[in-house]
């Protein structure tokens, strides 16, 4: 039957199902994490479930692959290619983990339990409970930073979850519809037709360089009498883009751009955001308003309104507005038999996700050894070592950059054969086999077909 095979397919390829999962014991101590990004699944791959009942809480059921998040935004990979539902890790052969698709909205530190809030539309009789911890892992990632900037939140695009891809992908597609309808104005339509993306940052980058693509390899052909109307400008405060990588890098991406017609707007500062235009600081000090049809914002990180609420609760410990304060054992400051891993933390590390999955691997092995000792081991807790990789980022026109560490230096390469790089080290890092799977085949698709122009 086809019960029978789908059984049959977990069985085959997971080795799990719910009739193997055990309940909680309780003599076992409860670790609660929140969230469902790199630091969690991180943690989650590795925590002994034998040691600990754990219970994740997290408003999105799923695992996102970031990285490839700006491919989605034009369709070279489609969005549940880079998604892996939660309970593929916390189902996953023997390990014996709850998950709750809800937000966690108070942590109290002192009686430590936690509140957490229903997140469906479709809402049962109880919406709201708390739930107490004996250990909380914080892994909540962070918000989209605006300083406050009134109209970001309303006009501007963010790059960070799957709905902003969506989002990006159907006003990108309007914008173009739009200025090919009938009789629209020629000054109408170079605005619907310029698309400006705030924020130099490998967020900014990546998405300017897939959106040239898809403006290149299949708007200008399904688009022929808007193909020279198309206009993309990235806006960067700092003197230059990508301010982590290498100068050498730096100036190839920038060379990059200009063969590829993306204004670089450097020294420049967004100051106020309208539904239609931007007023920026440019490098001379003059303010200018800049008409846009699609405005996509990527200005970095600043943590959520809980870590917030956390942080006010113990303020004398947590000190930095720009995210939970930890130890090298990634203990929270101020709150006991919590711990904060990824880009919730404010760290000596920039918020990546290799960064995270370090941290959550890690803390698995902390919580390992504090098992052990409490069996009379002899174990002994090292501090956190972050080991860098090296940085990778897309530019366009199939090419990639890459900063490495190479022996006691740091070697820079960048151009097509970096880019076959990038892709092989993304698909090697995704989450499972169907995801390697599914993203190798949206690259032969959109290669063989092209992307798809429809909303
Ligand atoms: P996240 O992965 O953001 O996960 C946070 C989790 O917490 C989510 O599941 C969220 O739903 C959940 N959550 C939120 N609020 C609550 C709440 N109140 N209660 C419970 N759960 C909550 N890094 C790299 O190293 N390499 C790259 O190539 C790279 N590319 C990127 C591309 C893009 C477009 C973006 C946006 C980021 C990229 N990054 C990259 C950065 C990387 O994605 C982050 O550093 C990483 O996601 C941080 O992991 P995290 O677990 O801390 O947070
Ligand atoms: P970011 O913090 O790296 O860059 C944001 C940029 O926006 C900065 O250069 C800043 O000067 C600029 N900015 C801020 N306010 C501005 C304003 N008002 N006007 C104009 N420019 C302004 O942010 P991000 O790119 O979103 O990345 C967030 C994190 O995710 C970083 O740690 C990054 O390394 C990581 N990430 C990594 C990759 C990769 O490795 N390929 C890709 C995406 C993100």
């Amino acid at each position: 039957t086809v019960g029978a095979l789908g059984y049959g397919a977990y069985e085959i390829y997971g080795k799990r199902h719910p009739v193997e999962q055990k309940p909680f014991d309780p003599k076992k101590r409860t670790v609660v994490v929140l969230g469902s990004g790199w630091g969690a699944v991180s943690f989650l791959k590795s925590i002994n479930t034998d040691d600990y009942n754990v219970m994740v809480v997290s408003p999105r059921n799923y695992f996102l692959f970031t990285p490839l998040l700006p491919s989605c935004t034009v369709g070279t990979i489609e969005l549940r290619s880079i998604m892996e539902p939660i309970r593929f890790i916390t189902r996953h052969k023997s390990r014996n983990v709850k998950f709750y698709e809800s937000e966690c909205t108070d942590i109290d530190p002192e009686s430590k339990t936690i509140s957490i809030t229903d997140v469906s539309d479709v809402k049962g009789a109880v919406t709201n409970t708390t739930i107490p911890y004996d250990y909380l892992v914080m892994a909540i990632g962070a918000d989209n930073q605006t300083f406050g900037m009134a109209g970001v939140r309303e006009y501007a695009c963010f790059l960070k979850e799957i709905w902003d891809a969506q989002k990006i992908r159907t006003r990108l597609m309007d914008c173009v519809e739009s200025a090919g309808f009938a009789s629209q104005a020629p000054e109408e339509v170079d605005r619907l037709l310029h698309m400006v993306v705030v924020g130099g940052g490998p967020t900014g980058v990546e998405y300017a360089a897939e959106l040239h693509d898809f403006l290149k390899d299949d708007l200008e052909t399904w688009y022929p009498e808007l193909a020279d109307k198309f206009r993309i400008t990235l806006v960067e405060a700092l003197p230059n883009v990508l301010p982590m990588f290498s100068s050498q890098l730096i100036q190839y991406t920038e060379s990059t751009f200009k063969q590829n017609k993306i204004d670089v707007l450097t020294k420049t500062m967004v100051k106020e955001v309208g539904d239609k235009s931007i007023k920026v600081m440019d490098a001379n000090k003059n303010m200018v308003s800049i008409p846009y049809g699609l405005l996509v914002w990527a200005t970095g990180n600043c943590p959520r309104p809980l870590t917030r609420k956390l942080m006010a609760r113990i303020k004398d410990s947590q000190t930095s507005p720009r995210g939970l304060l930890v130890d090298d054992y990634m203990r929270v400051a101020g709150a006991p038999d919590m711990y904060a891993i990824g880009d919730v933390t404010f760290s000596k590390y920039a918020p990546t996700a290799q960064v995270a999955t370090q941290q959550g691997l890690y803390l698995a092995s902390v919580f390992d050894n504090l098992a052990r000792i409490e069996e009379g081991k002899n174990k002994k807790i090292t501090p956190f070592e972050y080991s860098h990789q090296g940085s990778l980022a897309y530019i366009g026109s199939d090419k990639a950059i890459a900063d490495l560490p190479f022996l006691n230096g740091n070697v820079s390469v960048g151009g097509v054969a970096t880019y076959v790089f990038w892709r092989s080290v993304y698909i090697s890092n995704m989450f499972s086999f169907r995801n390697r799977f599914l993203v190798v085949g949206d690259w032969m698709k959109s290669k063989v077909f092209g992307r798809d122009v429809s909303r």
